[in-house]
């Protein structure tokens, strides 16, 4: 029986190639592709719920470009528009027509009144949220979770709470990491609900003990992404932003992944935790794919920062008329309420196959279509130490057999489900049967 690597070589001839060639011309790459994409192809174009790669093969998408191509591959109402620009210019500076009418259009899907600003990505997204709460409270401190991921610039290596993830060797003070609400893993080695959400709780004296109990603010995900999709208990977010507030600090809620649609049945992650954030930040989905950040805040807030800023790129035209139309159709089409559906109807599949395979599935959780599930060793019986080596062996075997999903976790041991939220139920059974067959790899 030829071994994964021989199978993989056979049929991805032109993807070997390439990742040969690429580590030597594309810094970071390799690393990358050793804890991501061991054995990785190379993408040649995508429609719909299908990639092809450069070998032909075909995969049926599951990971939609990290959870950007939110409405799948090259939506044609999307590229229509964004063509559509391009021929009518691709930059207008920041007096652009189409910021404001795309602000108008974001700003309907909130509560009354907020203030966006415009960037190119995520990362930025996030600086911008964080100058905004510094700004306004007059303090840098500021309170980020574990096991949460907030980009690549020095701030938001410094906010993200991974060590795989923090390269430079000097961090930016004043960010202290609270303890992630991981119910499967939790730090206090509490149970819920008798825990009292203590990680919760524990984010006062975090504050008392570390900061000078007077601070900007406190950002986190709704649900936590790169962290392998950690769902919070549903009182967790009500108590930790009380105790933000009593201390001075904002609420700045990192929407990047769980943005539009993704958790299903509401526009935005935190919308399902009851409480109101002073800023959020947006990227990924909101422009199906089109590089877009975007920060908004209450107008107090984000009028209380009146020194020049500008990001040549953001909110250029061709973004801007790609978002609106993903907006609109996110909307026309009921996406958030299609996740939802679809959502449940995955997890159950995901629920079944770990009854089928309890010592190794240690945990199978999500919400809407941001879904995933926990490998463990299982050694000795009952343990639960990660093991990246068996969501690897699902990981290649799904791909094998055509299916595209992601990793994630502080030990890469997750495998993040999460398709476009245009996704049917012939796509999500077929994923099923894949990811049953894949699971069956697994040893008893
Ligand atoms: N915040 C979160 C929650 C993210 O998941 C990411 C990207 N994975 C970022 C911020 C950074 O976004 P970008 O890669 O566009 O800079």
């Amino acid at each position: 029986m030829p071994t994964i690597l021989e199978r993989f070589h056979a049929t991805h001839e032109k993807s070997a190639q390439l990742y040969a060639a690429g580590r030597e011309v594309v810094a970071g790459g390799a690393a990358q592709s050793r804890v991501m994409f061991p054995h990785p192809f190379y993408v040649d174009r995508g429609k719909g719920a299908i990639k092809w790669d450069v070998d032909g093969n075909e995969l049926i998408d599951y990971l939609v470009g990290f959870g950007s191509l939110i409405l799948g591959n090259a939506r044609p109402e999307v590229t229509e528009a964004a063509e559509r620009q391009l021929r009518n210019g691709t930059h207008f500076g920041t007096t652009s027509s189409y910021e404001v009418r795309w602000a108008e259009l974001i700003t309907e899907l909130m509560p009354a009144g907020e203030r966006v600003r415009f960037t190119a990505s995520g990362t930025e997204a996030v600086e911008t949220a964080v100058a905004l709460a510094q700004v306004y409270t007059g303090s840098i401190e500021l309170i980020a979770l574990r096991h949460g991921y907030s980009g690549r610039s020095l701030l938001a290596q410094s906010l993200t709470a991974h060590a795989p993830w923090r390269a430079i060797p000097s961090q930016v003070a004043g960010i202290k990491h609270a303890h992630a609400p991981y119910c499967y893993r939790c730090p206090l080695k509490l149970e819920y609900p008798s825990c009292g959400i203590a990680c919760a709780t524990d984010i006062k004296e975090l504050i008392r003990t570390t900061t000078t109990g007077k601070i900007a603010g406190f950002l986190a995900e709704p649900i936590l992404g790169v962290g392998g999709f950690i769902v919070p208990p549903p009182e967790y977010f009500q108590i930790a932003t009380d105790i933000v507030r009593e201390h001075g600090g904002i609420f700045i809620c990192d929407e990047v992944q769980t943005g539009f649609g993704r958790t299903g049945g509401k526009m935005f992650g935190i919308e399902h935790w009851g409480v109101e954030p002073d800023v959020m930040t947006m990227a990924k989905g909101v422009a199906n794919g089109m590089p877009l950040g975007v920060t908004i805040a209450t107008p107090e807030v984000a009028d209380a920062f009146e020194a020049l800023t500008i990001s040549t790129f953001g909110g250029n035209p061709v973004s801007s008329t790609a978002a609106n139309a993903t907006i609109q159709l996110i909307e026309s089409e009921h996406l958030a309420d299609n996740a939802e559906a679809m959502g449940a109807r995955l997890l159950q599949g995901m629920e079944a196959l770990q009854r089928k395979h309890p010592k190794h599935l240690g945990d199978v959780r999500g919400k809407g279509l941001m879904l995933a599930i926990e490998f463990v060793a299982d050694e000795p019986a009952g343990d639960r130490t990660p093991s990246p080596e068996l969501a690897n062996t699902v990981f290649e075997a799904a791909k094998e057999r055509g299916l595209l999903i992601g990793k994630g976790g502080l030990d890469v041991n997750v495998l993040r489900i999460s398709p476009a939220l245009t996704v049917t139920t012939d796509e999500v059974d077929q994923a099923l049967s894949i990811l049953a067959e894949s699971c069956a790899q697994l040893p008893t």
